[in-house]
């Protein structure tokens, strides 16, 4: 039987924007800002865009400086890190979701829960301008080291102040291999977005972490929260 939902949780990244469309904002401030080191800054954002779908994801500052034999680095990938973070953000939401959250807003509480590092991620609550849009917005970051997922406590946190119990909350989220593990083991319903092109739709999931449904668009949720 589906469970009577009452609250619905929401990750951020990948999930109500899209966060290649952040890092291409950011790998254009970066090539911008250092073009006297990177060249022409059009060819450089070109390649950091290509290096997002290698396995250099996690490092495309490094290997496009490795690629551009750049090797008296001093402080350079600090600064163009610090450049990338501190960049604003130029997001927004992907199409359907303001409605959506607008509708839902009528129905069930609702709550923002993501991970990321606090400065980065108010700013772009910011910019897709959804602080007003949520009953309750955690940021791992801000509950100190250690709290970010899997760990359980941010949704305890979360669940506490929407005032719902964990068998009538969903989590809906994009990347199997961290963001359902806790909900899964609090009862949660949990639900991944599985957006082509999303940088996390085809993450195994972890041990314990595969949602308990699947859908292409944050749009269906509509109909499947009407069944329940
Ligand atoms: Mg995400």
């Amino acid at each position: 039987m589906m469970p009577r939902i009452e609250a619905v949780v929401f990750d951020l990244d990948d999930t109500l924007y899209s966060e290649r469309q952040y890092a291409l904002g950011g790998f254009g401030a970066v090539a911008r800002a250092f073009a006297d080191r990177l060249g022409d800054p059009a060819v450089s954002l070109s390649r950091m865009s290509e290096l997002l779908d290698t396995p250099n994801r996690p490092r495309v500052f490094d290997a496009l400086l490795d690629e551009l034999r750049i090797t008296d680095r001093n402080d350079l990938l600090v600064r163009m890190i610090a450049t990338y973070r501190a960049h604003a953000p130029s997001i927004a939401l992907f199409e359907g979701v303001e409605q959506l959250l607008t509708e839902l807003r009528a129905r069930f509480r609702l709550g923002l829960l993501t991970d990321g590092r606090s400065e980065g991620q108010w700013a772009k609550i910011d910019a897709l301008a959804l602080r007003n849009r949520f009953d309750v917005i955690v940021v791992t970051a801000d509950l100190g080291p250690g709290f970010g997922k899997p760990s359980p406590r941010p949704f305890e946190l979360i669940s506490a102040r929407l005032q719902v119990a964990s068998t009538h909350t969903a989590y809906v989220a994009d990347n199997p291999a961290k963001d359902f593990i806790a909900p899964n083991a609090l009862g949660w319903t949990t639900i991944q977005v599985r957006r082509s092109g999303g940088l996390y739709a085809d993450q195994p999931p972890a041990p314990g972490g595969a949602p308990h449904l699947i859908i292409e668009s944050v749009d269906r949720l509509r109909d499947w929260l009407r069944a329940t």
